[in-house]
């Protein structure tokens, strides 16, 4: 009996494993009809300005709304789209998007520059790289990159000359996940960078750990002797941001000032909800 209980155990571990390649394989497979369907959207998450107490930049996080399946999250199809081969797709129907959503933005007084999130594997892709400089050349839309240091670290000669392109074109570039993977401080000398965004895992619990905060004072510390500018990740409490605005920290992102909203979602939050920009918005400061 217990043989066989033991026995049933494996085959169920196996089952399930063979369900989640399958629906790898099956996400894959509906990629390149996924964007060809309008099946993507983006979602917009403002990056504020603790001492200025405005918007300095947003972060376009793409969203899978799948016909039968629902909403499918990044984390679930970025993978699946660099290993299909369908990354450099994705973030051209990206970058395509967000010049056209910033400059609409822009024109409508709310100007300032939407960053994108690029997968390492397209950093060291020629091909990529020449289209999407194109594209950004004729967009005329503020543009930045966000780029972690683990998709520098394969090939950084080449990664690094691609990003200095980028930059010399003035995409801003962002430091994405700061201390969560590999963080050279080589790579951080030598990247094209002037943002340095510190990992949510060291925000989420900054006011109920002991080292969180000392880790993130000295990241901030770091990054300002470099001359970059800091942004704090999962910022969702407004202990966490009292404790960063005391931190000299430059920017904050999370679901305390906002979730990422669709476009709509996001343009009301600019005009509506937005408590630094509403009347009264001065005295409405949400650092207290
Ligand atoms: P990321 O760039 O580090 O984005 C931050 C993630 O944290 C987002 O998850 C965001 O929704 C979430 N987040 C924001 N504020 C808070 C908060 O206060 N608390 C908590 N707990 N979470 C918060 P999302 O949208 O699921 O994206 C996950 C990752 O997927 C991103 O991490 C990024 O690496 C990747 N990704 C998203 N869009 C793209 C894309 O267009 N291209 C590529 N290559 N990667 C993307
Ligand atoms: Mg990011
Ligand atoms: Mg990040
Ligand atoms: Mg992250």
């Amino acid at each position: 009996l217990d043989e066989a209980r033991g026995e049933n155990r494996v085959v169920m571990l196996d089952l399930s494993r063979a369900d989640l390649a399958f629906d790898k394989l099956t996400l894959m497979r509906e990629l390149p009809r996924a964007i060809s369907n309008g099946e993507m959207f983006l979602a917009y998450q403002p990056k504020v300005h603790v001492r200025r107490q405005e918007i300095a930049s947003a972060e376009a996080l793409i969203r899978w709304q799948h016909p039968t399946r629902g909403l499918i999250l990044p984390g679930d199809f970025i993978s699946v789209a660099e290993q299909a081969g369908e990354i450099g797709a994705l973030t051209m129907w990206t970058l395509e998007q967000v010049i056209a959503d910033q400059k609409r933005l822009a024109q409508d007084g709310h100007d300032f520059p939407i960053f994108i999130n690029i997968s390492g594997v397209l950093l060291a892709d020629s091909v990529f790289v020449a289209e999407a400089c194109d594209l950004i050349r004729r967009g005329g839309a503020r543009i930045g990159f966000e780029i972690t240091e683990t998709a520098v670290i394969r090939d950084p000669d080449v990664a690094i000359r691609h990003l200095q392109q980028f930059a010399d074109i003035g995409v801003e570039l962002a430091i994405d996940d700061y201390g969560a993977g590999l963080s050279s401080l080589a790579y951080l000398k030598q990247l094209p960078a002037r943002e340095l965004k510190i990992d949510k895992m060291f925000v989420l619990q900054l006011t109920s750990s002991n080292r969180d905060p000392l880790i993130v004072r000295s990241t901030i510390d770091l990054a300002h002797a470099l001359e970059m500018e800091v942004t704090a990740e999962g910022v969702e409490t407004p202990s966490a941001l009292a404790l960063l605005s005391v931190m000299g920290c430059d920017m904050v992102q999370g679901f305390l000032i906002s979730r990422p909203l669709a476009i709509e979602a996001f343009r009301h939050f600019l005009v509506e909800e937005n408590p630094l920009l509403s009347p009264g918005g001065a005295q409405h400061s949400f650092i207290r």
